[in-house]
């Protein structure tokens, strides 16, 4: 400890990721002493997750790329001795940067001279009747239990939202041995069409796409373009889905096709939304970029912020993907040892040069698959009165309505009128759509602002932040003199 402050170290990394574990070693090879923190039990992040703790893969069995990659990176991390503390969470950081992480032995704090954010993504769906019954679960969740517990989300599941992972998520499904009832995407065949340019630069990627979309025809799986979900309700086995055609923002069209569709759960997302809860903590100068998937801190091309010594990289600057999330990572990581002086300005120039090559590429394919699963605005105008919008707080549409008629202006006024946001993730889940639902009384985003950032980042209990005392060790203060 220093001074009773908090183990020093000169780069502490938020999260694991492919940005912050190419990060953690580039820092650590540039002569850093790194501290890399995720409150998963290994490094990975969403994308090459590790499998549960524990689990293991038996013997022969088929590993995909993206596990291959992570076993990789997780492997970097152990050769390079790279000090890692998973399991546990960051839940505070102060001014000065010192940083409180909670983990299985209790609480401890760290004094990083700088700090780089690769926090990742939040799954973002735009609520319908019926978002929160059982059987309902976001399609980022569902590549969750595909990949790290091989479990089919549903029997038969419909996958619908918008975005690349609706074909992951579909192809997971039928690898795994499940049916898929439909794909319904939001977008239309034309707009995948318009987003080829930019995805033939990563034709590995452009090709796995087209191959999942074979094994969907040769599954016989219908896939609906643009359309999406309007309603889900409970049967005795499973849900019924209201299927509507939509126009190019997302509203359905009063007289356009409409279908019901049966299955047992409903895999539904509609994008990513970038991790700005440290960023915003930390007071850090936020932009709104809806083509980057909602707010995101201000960067220059080398991640650094606003914030004197505090870093971004990954998909928490803007949604671009994991393949250009890991080379985002190292460039910040450089410009962070260049600013602490641990490497000179020719070398700086010259590594930060072929990082910036290796990173445009995927990042344009990335962008051009953030374009597709942006924000749209019909969706979020179809929303009805009666349905829930912050699940935490069981906040509807119409209470947020009702606080705009009565002059809530900005999400903060309407999380003090209505508690939309109050609840255990903070406004993570609910704060893109409550505040698109916002703008049209405030005039635009930007009026509306976001969620002011405040500690605890993750849900702590008090217990696990006191640790163990005795009454005695508590400092019992003077009395003040009269
Ligand atoms: C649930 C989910 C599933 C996804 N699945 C896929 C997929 O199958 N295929 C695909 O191509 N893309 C997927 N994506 C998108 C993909 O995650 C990103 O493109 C890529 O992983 C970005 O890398 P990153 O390093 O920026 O962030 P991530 O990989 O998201 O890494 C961020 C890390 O930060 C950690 N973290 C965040 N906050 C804290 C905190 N307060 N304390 C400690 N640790 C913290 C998280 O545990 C996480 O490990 C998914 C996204 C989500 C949200």
């Amino acid at each position: 400890m220093v001074e009773g402050v908090g183990h020093a170290v000169d780069l502490l990394v938020i999260g694991a990721g492919p940005a912050g574990a190419r990060a953690a070693l580039r820092a650590h090879a540039c002569g850093l002493k790194v501290l890399l923190v995720d409150e998963n039990h290994d490094a990975g992040g969403q994308v090459y997750r590790p499998l549960p703790a524990g689990f293991s893969r038996s013997a022969g069995a088929p590993r995909s790329t993206e596990a291959r990659a992570g076993d990789h990176l997780r492997a970097a991390l152990r050769n390079a001795g790279v000090d890692c503390r998973f399991g546990h969470k960051v839940w505070n950081i102060g001014a000065d940067l010192r940083t409180d992480l909670i983990g299985p032995d209790g609480s401890v704090s760290w004094q990083p001279r700088a700090l780089l954010v690769a926090t990742g993504t939040t799954e973002r769906v735009v609520p319908f009747e019926g978002w929160t019954l059982p059987g309902v679960m976001g399609l980022a969740a569902a590549t969750i239990l595909l990949k790290s517990q091989n479990m089919l989300p549903g029997r038969r599941t419909l996958v619908a939202g918008s975005g690349p992972l609706l074909l992951a998520v579909a192809d997971g499904i039928l690898k795994a041995g499940g049916a898929v009832a439909a794909v319904v995407d939001l977008a239309s065949r034309a707009e995948w069409l318009r987003a080829l340019p930019a995805l033939a630069g990563r034709p590995d990627l452009l090709w796995r796409g087209l191959q999942w979309q074979a094994k969907l025809r040769l599954a016989g799986v219908p896939v609906l373009y643009r359309h999406g979900v309007h309603a889900a309700e409970a049967t005795n086995d499973g849900l019924r889905v209201q299927v509507h055609a939509v126009d190019a923002t997302g509203r359905p069209l009063a007289d356009g096709a409409r279908r019901t569709i049966e299955a047992n759960c409903l895999a539904v997302g509609h994008g990513l939304v970038p991790a700005t809860d440290v960023t915003r903590l930390l007071r850090a100068r936020h932009r709104y970029a809806a083509e980057r998937g909602g707010w995101i801190a201000e960067t220059d091309e080398d991640g650094r912020t606003s914030v004197a010594g505090v870093y971004l990289a990954g998909d928490g600057a803007g949604i671009a993907g994991a393949a250009a999330a890991g080379a985002h990572g190292e460039l910040a990581a450089l410009a962070c040892a260049a600013d602490l002086g641990r490497i000179g300005k020719a070398a700086h120039a010259n590594e930060r040069a072929g990082l910036l090559r290796s990173w445009t590429r995927p990042a344009r394919f990335g962008h051009a698959m953030a374009g597709l699963m942006a924000l749209r605005e019909g969706a979020v105008a179809g929303i009805a009165g009666s349905t829930i919008v912050c699940r935490c707080e069981d906040v509807t549409r119409a209470e947020i309505d009702a606080a705009a008629r009565e002059g809530a202006r900005d999400l903060n006024q309407l999380k003090a009128w209505t508690r939309c946001g109050m609840g255990p993730c903070q406004g993570r889940s609910c704060g893109d759509v409550a505040g698109a639902l916002l703008a049209p009384h405030a005039g635009s985003r930007e009026a509306v602002g976001c969620f002011t950032g405040r500690a605890p980042l993750r849900p702590v209990s008090l217990a696990e932040v006191a640790g163990d005392y005795t009454y005695a060790d508590i400092p019992i203060p003077k009395a003040a003199p009269l």
